[in-house]
């Protein structure tokens, strides 16, 4: 590993982590205690690179909002964050800066120490993820700038996928397409299913390196996860994030015969496409109404709205039938976990879900699955059947302990 240089702060065990999501319009941050996940700021710039750009800051229970001023940039709205946190004077406890970057590739299955290299691997990785790795390097250089006695380490989103198995990677197109461009499975929202993962083993009270799960990350993005032996060992996202269920936008598998149809006969261009199965599919698509889940259901329960119903049928049938199908990676299953704003949240989807999944021995307990929502988790299953464990996820937490984690060991 890269020496660390003595300008930079040394990491002290009082010390918290300010992680950085940054997307092309939008910086989320949070200061983060490592050791328990503790939250001592948090909030979000977003519309960024418009005249509408706005911060909103959030600090014991307190929140406020800021409009920021030319430029309506990345680095203007690290700016005030930085006022702020002076103004609070919590700068002088960050000890590092941890982001999240989308995409690792084949090359990062660990934390690792941001250096020139490192910087510029990510950005050859933008061939794999153009709309994500660029925005995570805007975030990365703002940070430099702005902090620059502060280490900064790059969590990936793909990297705890990278214990996949060649037959859970490997596409069935030309071998020579993954040799020379590295078109393979990666899988994503990685941190977000090792970290339920772990909170499962503790629930279950097994050690994570003997727990068989499978993991369902419901939020707009969503994927399942095949958990063997604390590992990842398949996942439903692919090269990208549009492979596998349907989400809030994006369509999730597609006959790849449609594309050929809407632009050969039906005239739309690539960016139609792209835009199309990316924006304007899924749950939206479907209803014609809304990505959200909580205005479907609202459509569904309170209007009848009968294109809302048939968005979150398509929506749960499909959770349900990747459920079953990934239950083929494995030989044994201590659960199933429910996670993201709508496996945390929705009820309604959960319930449609798991009565798909009897032949499993799925079932739900009514009762607990209405009392377990807006932060509670726990098992929503019957005491006789496989639990099915709602836990409320935290990538920024996982995030922070990565970064404390690798700095602390690199300095011994
Ligand atoms: P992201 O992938 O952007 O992080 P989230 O994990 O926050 O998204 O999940 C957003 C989704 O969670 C939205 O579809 C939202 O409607 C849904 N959601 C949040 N709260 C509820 C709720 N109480 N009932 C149903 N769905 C909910």
């Amino acid at each position: 590993m890269t020496q660390l240089n003595s300008q930079f702060k040394k990491l002290s065990p009082s010390d918290s982590i300010l992680v950085i999501n940054c997307g092309s319009s939008s910086v989320k941050f949070s200061l983060i205690k490592p050791d328990n996940g503790e939250t001592l700021l948090s909030g979000l710039a977003e519309r960024l690179l418009t005249d509408e750009a706005v911060i909103k800051i959030e600090h014991k229970d307190e929140k406020k909002s800021y409009q920021l001023t030319s430029p309506f940039n990345h680095q203007t709205a690290l700016a005030v964050l930085v006022e702020q946190l002076q103004s609070l004077n919590l700068v002088d406890n960050i000890g590092a800066v941890g982001h999240r970057v989308v995409h690792g590739g084949e090359q990062y299955s660990k934390p690792t120490l941001i250096t020139p290299e490192v910087e510029q691997e990510i950005k050859q990785l933008s061939a794999l993820a153009p709309l994500h790795n660029p925005a995570n390097l805007i975030g990365i250089k703002a940070c430099q700038a702005a902090f620059q006695h502060l280490l900064q380490v790059a969590v990936f989103d793909t990297a705890y996928h990278q214990t996949m198995p060649e037959k859970a990677y490997i596409y069935g197109i030309a071998y020579s397409l993954y040799q020379e461009h590295a078109i393979r499975r990666y899988g994503f929202h990685g941190t977000s299913h090792y970290f339920v993962a772990k909170q499962a083993a503790k629930q279950l009270n097994k050690p994570i390196e003997q727990c068989n799960l499978i993991s369902a990350h419901l939020g707009n993005g969503c994927s399942i996860t095949v958990i063997k032996n604390g590992k990842s060992v398949d996942t439903s996202m692919g090269m990208t994030p549009g492979e596998g269920l349907m989400m809030g936008t994006r369509c999730g598998d597609l006959d790849s015969g449609i594309i050929f149809h809407l632009v050969n006969s039906l005239g739309y261009s690539i960016e139609d496409v792209d835009k199309l199965v990316n924006k304007e599919s899924g749950l939206l698509g479907i209803s014609g109404l809304s990505n959200d889940c909580r205005v479907l259901q609202a459509a569904m329960i309170d209007d009848n709205n009968e294109q809302a119903k048939l968005a979150l049928t398509v929506f749960c049938y499909r959770i349900a039938k990747s459920i079953a199908s990934y239950s083929a990676s494995l030989t044994e299953l201590d659960g199933l976990i429910l996670t993201g704003g709508i496996g945390e949240n929705s009820s309604w989807v959960r319930s449609e879900v798991i009565k798909q999944l009897s032949l499993l021995n799925f079932v739900l307990d009514e009762e607990k699955n209405e009392a377990t929502r807006f932060g509670a988790s726990g098992n929503i299953a019957t005491s006789s059947s496989r639990p099915c464990l709602v836990i409320t996820t935290n990538e920024e937490w996982v995030i922070a302990e990565q970064t404390s984690q690798l700095l602390t060991n690199n300095a011994n």
